[in-house]
């Protein structure tokens, strides 16, 4: 099941919206994942493999803070990562 929200797909590691082809990870044989970014997922492996929840969490805010995204849009990411699909079998 694909999550979408009004921007699209979102990545299921890091809540990264996902409009473009380029956008989405790859899997083992090349072929595009469903559910992962490309900054999150290459060649069918995490590329943070050993990344906890609170590392992903501070390298999206950190990169939406770049982004110059609002402070109560990346608040509201920081909730909303712990209930994706990555982290929620944890
Ligand atoms: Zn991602």
């Amino acid at each position: 099941m694909e999550t979408r929200t009004p921007q699209g797909v979102i990545c299921q590691s890091c809540s990264m919206p996902m409009t473009k082809k380029e956008d989405f990870g790859t899997e083992k044989d090349g072929s595009q994942s469903k559910e992962y970014c490309h900054y999150c997922y290459q060649a069918g492996k995490f590329t943070d493999g050993g990344a906890t929840m609170e590392q992903v969490i501070e390298k999206s805010a950190e990169a939406m803070r770049q982004m110059q995204m609002p402070e109560n849009l990346i608040e509201q990411t920081r909730k909303y990562i712990p209930t994706l699909k990555r982290w929620k079998m944890n």
